[in-house]
């Protein structure tokens, strides 16, 4: 009895994530085809039959109906139903992790329903900022399996809300500003010296742009944390085009859409520019690993072609949130590259140099390219 407000505040995320869920499948079923998500209210895309209200619950309306139209019988996608119960089980994660286990040693955060009632207004108001993030990744990863596409709008709200929030969540809060006066030491050491400089706090933005802050955007301030959104936001867009361009060079096809930099750039509006860019890497790896090698596979055992345009939106999503929450074991592992601008662009012409080659080394192998003469120069 004693944990009643814990069930029932994770009863409330949970169903608040399959609301939510419910409007992205709304969301998937339109944006594609630039029809209004608003107007008119949900209909049997075959009938054409509005769906009557008790039917149009998360979860309930679909198994009463069992994924049937009411009138005539037509069937609907159990996308309907996996993208709900996602949503709900994400939303219920993010609380769990965020607000009641303090994943990222939040100071004043974490729920103990002993001690309380209600968890801490910013726990609650920074896990609903993240749940808009984690539900626009979901959207977009969605869509883009389904239809190739990441329409602009997903990305693009989430730009707005990404940078409008970040003002208020100005590295290193909810740490105390004084947490970055600790990194440095006294004399203020450079921040790629790991060991004698200690640790960069991670805060709910993981980490400033560039350490120490500049002058003009102290930590804390809500100019640094505009700072830090507006580089991630360009960051994220940024490295998708550059390595798609290098790739490109070398694979001689397209290989990956500018959508995949619009969903990267979002996430650097919300996460800042480290976590991003290295989302890229680890979202390539989780393409292959989860999506590529299971649909391989599949087509092995069915005898069937492979479908080669793999969308890479739901790999890249993986990525983001994967970095995000593994943020406090990699963080201090990339630390002394990330603050060092010798090493970062030594890394940087390593790994281009390699996506050049690796791109080169893909065209060879590659089944012989389409009849059609490609363009060059686009
Ligand atoms: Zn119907």
């Amino acid at each position: 009895m004693d944990q009643l407000p814990l069930y029932v505040w994770s009863g409330a995320a949970l169903v608040l994530g399959l609301m939510v869920g419910s409007f992205l499948n709304v969301l998937v079923a339109r944006l594609p085809f630039e029809k209004s998500i608003i107007w008119p209210g949900s209909r049997c895309f075959s009938c054409y039959r509005p769906v009557r209200i008790f039917d149009n619950l998360p979860i309930i309306g679909y198994l009463v109906l069992r994924g049937r139209c009411r009138f005539c019988g037509a069937t609907f996608s159990s996308r309907y139903l996996w993208v709900e119960v996602g949503t709900g089980l994400a939303f219920l994660a993010l609380f769990l992790a965020e607000v009641v286990f303090n994943w990222f040693n939040f100071p004043g955060f974490g729920f103990d329903p002993l001690r309380a009632t209600m968890p801490a207004w910013p726990a609650v108001a920074l896990f609903c900022y993240h749940a808009t993030l984690l539900s626009l990744l979901i959207a977009a990863a969605v869509v883009d399996a389904e239809h190739r596409v990441i329409p602009p709008l997903i990305p693009f709200t989430g730009l707005v809300v990404g940078v409008a929030g970040a003002a208020l969540i100005g590295w290193p809060w909810p740490h105390p500003a004084g947490a970055a006066a600790a990194v440095g030491g006294p004399k203020a050491m450079p921040w790629m010296l790991v060991l004698d400089a200690g640790p960069v706090p991670i805060g709910a933005q993981p980490w400033p742009a560039v350490g120490p802050p500049p002058a003009w955007a102290a930590a804390g301030s809500w100019k640094l944390g505009l700072l830090n959104s507006l580089v991630g936001a360009l960051a994220g867009s940024l490295v998708v085009r550059v390595v798609k361009r290098l790739f490109e060079t070398g694979f001689g096809r397209e290989a990956l859409g500018l959508g995949d930099a619009d969903l990267l750039m979002m996430a650097g509006a919300f996460l800042g520019w480290q976590p991003v860019v290295l989302s890229l890497f680890v979202g390539a790896f989780a393409a292959l690993l989860v999506f590529k090698l299971p649909t391989l596979l599949l087509a092995a055992v069915r005898g069937t072609g492979v479908d080669r345009e793999l969308p890479f939106g739901p790999g890249l999503a993986v990525g983001v949130v994967v970095t995000w929450f593994g943020w406090p074991w990699l963080a201090p592992r990339v630390q002394p590259v990330l603050f060092d601008l010798q090493s970062m662009l030594l890394i940087v012409g390593v790994i281009g140099v390699g996506m050049l080659a690796s791109g080169l080394l893909l065209r060879r192998k590659a089944e012989p390219a389409p009849p059609e003469p490609q363009p060059v120069g686009k």
